[in-house]
C-alpha cells in the first residue's frame, strides 16, 4: 500500500499470478516433469526454423512491421482459412496480424465492450479470458461445461442471455477440456447469437489439434460473419508458442474495430517470425494430418497411463491436455493435489478448479498436456502410477 491505496488497481486485484507460470516454476523448482503448461519440449518445422533465421539475416521484419502485419502473412491466413473452411476474407481489411492469440483475444475484447457489458463465457475458461473481460470494466458471466461429458447445455446458455449481454465468448476445441462443439451446437450457439443480436469471440488455436469429429469454425454460419471475430495462432499449430504470431479475421468493420485497440498495445510484434509463419500457413495437408495423428498418439499414451496409475480420465476430442478428477485417490482439492504433485512424484500439473467460477464444479479436476516426447510421457506416467489410489 502507499499513496494511500493499493497499487494494483480493482480489476486486476483477484487474478494474481497465472497458475500456469505457478506451476511451471514449482517443476523447475523441484526438477519435476512438466505436464503443466501446454508448451510442447521439441520445435515445429526445421524449414520454418529456417525461414525465420532467413527473413532475420535478409532484414525482412527487423524494423517495425506494418500495423496490420506484414501481407505475406495476412495472404497466407487468409489463404489458410480458405483451403480448411472455405471462408474467405480479404488480407488487407479482414486479418490482423495479432502478438499470439492472447493479443487478438484482449484487443477484440477492449476494442468491443463498453463497461457493465456482460459477456457469456464457457467455464472452465482459459485463464487470460476474465482477466481481459475485467479489463474492459465489462462482467463475465459462466456457462458451466460439467463433468463429465463437458458439453453446452444450449437452454442453459439462452437463460443467461439479459438485455446487458453483448458478446459470447467462445473456445473450440476448449482448453483444458478437450471439448470441441458439434455443428449442432455450433448452429445452436449462432441462432442465440443472431436471435439477440449478440457479438461472437471465437478462439480457434487448437484448430488443427481435433481427435473426434472436424473443427468448425462458427463464423461460416448463416448470420455470423458480420459478428464473429475468430482469433487463432501459430503457437499450437505448429509447435513455436515462444514467437506468439496470431490473428484475427471477421468482417472489415469487426477487423478495424480490434486493430484500433491493438495499435496501442503492442503496435507490432515478431516481424521475422510473421515471414515465417506464413511459410507455415502454406505447407501441405500431410504436415497438418502428421502433426495431429502424432498428437493423437500422445494423448492415448497419456491418457491410458493416468487411467492406468487410477486417474478418472475425460478423453479429450482435441486439444493438448487430457482432464482428470482425483476422487479416485480419496482427494477433493485439485489445487492442494497439483502443489504437493511434485513433491510427491516429480511430475506438475494444473488444477482446472481455477478456471471456474463455480467453486464446486471443478474441485478435483486436474489437466496434464501431452505435448511431450514419448520418453517424457513414458516417464511421467511411471512416475503418476506410484501414486497409489
Ligand atoms: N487460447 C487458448 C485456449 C490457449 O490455450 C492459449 C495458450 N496457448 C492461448 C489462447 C494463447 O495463445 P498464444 O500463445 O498464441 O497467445
Ligand atoms: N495455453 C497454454 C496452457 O493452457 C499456456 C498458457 C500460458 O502459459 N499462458 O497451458
Amino acid at each position: 500500500m502507499t499513496l494511500g491505496r493499493p497499487l494494483l488497481n480493482r480489476r486486476l486485484a483477484a487474478f494474481g499470478t497465472t497458475i500456469f507460470a505457478e506451476m511451471s516454476a514449482l517443476a523447475v523448482r523441484t526438477g519435476s516433469i512438466n505436464l503443466g503448461q501446454g508448451f510442447p519440449d521439441t520445435d515445429g518445422p526445421e524449414e520454418i526454423r529456417e525461414a525465420a533465421v532467413r527473413a532475420l539475416r535478409t532484414g525482412h521484419g527487423n524494423q517495425y512491421p506494418p500495423g496490420p502485419g506484414v501481407p505475406e502473412l495476412r495472404a497466407a491466413v487468409a489463404a489458410h482459412q480458405e483451403r480448411f473452411y472455405g471462408l474467405t476474407w480479404s488480407p488487407d481489411t479482414e486479418v490482423l496480424v495479432t502478438t499470439g492469440a492472447t493479443e487478438g483475444i484482449a484487443a477484440s475484447l477492449l476494442a468491443l465492450l463498453e463497461p457493465g457489458d456482460e459477456v457469456i463465457a464457457f467455464e472452465p475458461y482459459y485463464d487470460s479470458y476474465a482477466a481481459c473481460i475485467a479489463m474492459a470494466g465489462a462482467v463475465r458471466v459462466p456457462l458451466t461445461l460439467r463433468a463429465p461429458s463437458f458439453r453446452p447445455d444450449l437452454d442453459e446458455l439462452r437463460a443467461l442471455v439479459t438485455p446487458r449481454t453483448r458478446l459470447l465468448l467462445l473456445n473450440t476445441p476448449h482448453n483444458p477440456t478437450g471439448t470441441v462443439l458439434t455443428p449442432d451446437e455450433l448452429s445452436g450457439i449462432a441462432a442465440l447469437a443472431v436471435e439477440h443480436d449478440l457479438l461472437v469471440v471465437t478462439d480457434e488455436v487448437y484448430e488443427h489439434l481435433v481427435f473426434t469429429g472436424a473443427h468448425h469454425p462458427i463464423a461460416a454460419l448463416p448470420g455470423m460473419r458480420e459478428r464473429t471475430v475468430s482469433v487463432s495462432s501459430a503457437g499450437k499449430t505448429f509447435s513455436y508458442t515462444g514467437w506468439k504470431v496470431g490473428w484475427v479475421t471477421g468482417d472489415a468493420p469487426l477487423v478495424a474495430a480490434v486493430r484500433a485497440a491493438k495499435q496501442y498495445l503492442t503496435f507490432v510484434s515478431g516481424g521475422p517470425f510473421q515471414y515465417a509463419i506464413a511459410e507455415a500457413l502454406a505447407l501441405p495437408d500431410a504436415f497438418f494430418t502428421a502433426f495431429r495423428e502424432g498428437m493423437r498418439r500422445r494423448r492415448d499414451l497419456l491418457a491410458e497411463g493416468l487411467r492406468a496409475a487410477g486417474f478418472r480420465v475425460h478423453e479429450p476430442e482435441g486439444t493438448y491436455f487430457v482432464t482428470t478428477d482425483i476422487s479416485p485417490f480419496g482427494e477433493e482439492d485439485a489445487y492442494a493435489f497439483c502443489r504437493a504433485l511434485p513433491e510427491r512424484c516429480g511430475v506438475a500439473a494444473v488444477p482446472v478448479s481455477v478456471f471456474y467460477d463455480d467453486p464446486e464444479a471443478g474441485r478435483s479436476q486436474v489437466r496434464f498436456t501431452f505435448c511431450k516426447r514419448d520418453d517424457v510421457l513414458e516417464e511421467a506416467v511411471a512416475r503418476l502410477g506410484r501414486l497409489a489410489p
